[in-house]
């Protein structure tokens, strides 16, 4: 059979007559709900993915459900999208041409929990994980802001990084995820499993090189993690101490889970701070007990105050928000639940990192752009190197005026995550990735999953232009 291309016709009524039995939604209200994700924080994306939506939702209860999905899909030549949180924000989850939206939520058992690691059904919340993890004295080392309604699939397959990166580098690196079972869309599927640097094929893919069924992870022991505010009269110097602090921890002088710069224009979004945070730059941080007290220190060296520390059900039970919902994209939320009006960007800065630049890029883009940085480790595998990238809220115009704005970070060295683009490789990855290409090959020979998404199967094995509709 030659692979799928975009709207190719298929027959979804022939589908689901194969798949009797499956718990199947067709109704409009699941459907606009599985063709949703996290993209509207993007106005591009919301303008260019407005509709799209699967034909069909199918939510497998068991590995050998989501075989019988994946050899029915192959066998009627229909794309599929598979579906964890929907948290993601570059539109992984819609369908660019229908088909079926699997929602992989309910394979969420755990496996097996032991010293240094659990295995785990890739549906799984990731909340849910942490707190059997919590029962064995463990904890994951890093999730997502979004750690209560993200799957742990979703983040190996749509993820990046985040809280617990200052310790424990990005997903990638490796010993994080150690090892994963991949059900290929064939017929009949093949299980293919993953280990060592070979789980990079289908780590951060968008779901378009299998299905990820079963998942093994690292963990660590469990800390009860101090969430401390910190506040610094000028968002420089807190970014001074982001990297005095940051290079403590690297040489492992102080432990620190998460570090989080957050300039004063955006505090007031977060619900819980609005009006408690005075008119200065704040640290949202988590930070081993042991630690707290040369933590609180070194703010005060560099001219800030710790106003808060508390576990994060103390913080809770005072009315302020958890650090981690402080962090990462987290802060886009805030912003965008009562301004409609603000995106944002995602900017890598050129080594060494340099608060300087920043002030002269607060400088120049006033009002149009609030800072934010978060503090992160990569290669933790081999030592580890801090750095820091910003995850900026932008005050929207017009899509010229991003790509300016883009241009004008571009100029001073700096490198931009798109997360205005729905293609793998426009966004982080800038080139292919022959590994996951090939992987594909073999996985998904007839280019049915998540279609539209991989900029080199389009242009190499289909031969049209990636990154269209
Ligand atoms: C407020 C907010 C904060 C965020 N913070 C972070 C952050 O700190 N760090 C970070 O990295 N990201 C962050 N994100 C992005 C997103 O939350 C994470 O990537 C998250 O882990 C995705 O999980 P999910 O279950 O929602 O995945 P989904 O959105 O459901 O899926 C993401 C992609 O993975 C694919 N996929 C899902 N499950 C599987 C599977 N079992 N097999 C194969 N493919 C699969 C989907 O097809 C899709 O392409 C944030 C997003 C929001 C909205």
């Amino acid at each position: 059979m030659t692979p799928y291309r975009p709207h190719d016709p298929f027959d979804i009524e022939a589908l689901a007559r194969s798949l009797q039995g499956l718990d199947l939604r067709r109704d409009a209200a699941e459907r606009a709900r599985a063709g949703s994700d996290y993209h509207w924080y993007s106005p591009v994306l919301a303008g260019a993915l407005r509709g799209r939506e699967p034909h069909l939702v199918v939510r497998p209860r068991s590995v050998a459900e989501v075989e019988r999905v994946a050899a029915a899909c192959a066998r009627h030549r229909v794309p599929l999208t598979v579906r964890g949180g929907g948290t993601g924000n570059y539109g992984q989850c819609v369908p660019l041409y229908g088909g079926v939206s699997l929602d992989i939520t309910g394979l969420d058992a755990v496996l097996a929990l032991e010293p240094g690691r659990a295995r785990v059904q890739a549906g799984i919340l990731i909340h849910t994980l942490n707190q059997a993890a919590a029962a064995t004295g463990q904890q994951l080392a890093m999730w997502p802001s979004t750690e209560r309604i993200a799957t742990l699939g979703g983040f190996i397959a749509g993820g990046h990084s985040g809280i617990g990166s200052l310790r424990h580098g990005i997903l990638a690196d490796a010993g994080n995820v150690t090892r994963l079972v991949v059900v290929t869309l064939e017929d009949p599927p093949r299980r293919v499993v993953l280990e060592g640097a070979d789980i990079q094929r289908a780590h951060h893919a968008y779901g378009s090189n299998g299905i990820l069924v079963e998942v093994e992870v690292a963990l660590v022991p469990r800390v009860e993690w101090r969430h401390s505010i910190a506040l610094f009269p000028r968002y420089d110097t807190l970014l001074q101490f982001g990297l005095a602090a940051g290079a403590a921890s690297v040489r492992g002088e102080l432990d620190l889970f998460q570090m989080s710069a957050v300039e004063r224009r955006i505090t007031p979004y977060y619900a819980g701070l609005r009006g408690r945070l005075e008119d200065e730059d704040a640290m949202f941080a988590q930070v081993h007990p042991a630690s707290l007290a040369a933590y609180e220190a070194l703010v005060r060296a560099h001219g800030g105050r710790a106003v808060v520390a508390g576990t994060e059900a103390e913080l809770l039970a005072q009315g302020l928000p958890s650090c981690t919902e402080c962090a990462y994209n987290h802060t886009t939320l805030e912003a965008l639940k009562s301004d409609r009006g603000v995106t944002y960007l995602q900017v890598a800065y050129p080594a060494p990192f340099s608060p300087e630049l920043v002030a002269a890029q607060m400088a120049r883009f006033g009002d149009e752009v609030f800072m934010h940085h978060e503090f992160s480790r990569v290669h933790a595998d081999s030592g580890g190197e801090l750095v820091a990238f910003a995850l900026p809220l932008v005050q929207y115009f017009d899509e010229p005026q991003l790509r300016a704005l883009i241009a004008s970070f571009e100029a001073d060295g700096c490198a931009i995550y798109d997360p205005h683009t729905w293609v793998l490789e426009d966004g982080g990855m800038k080139q292919v990735d022959e590994a996951q290409l090939a992987f594909k090959r073999q996985a998904d020979p007839l280019g049915l999953m998540n279609p539209g998404k991989l900029r080199a199967w389009d242009e190499r094995v289909l031969g049209i232009p990636g990154g269209g509709l």
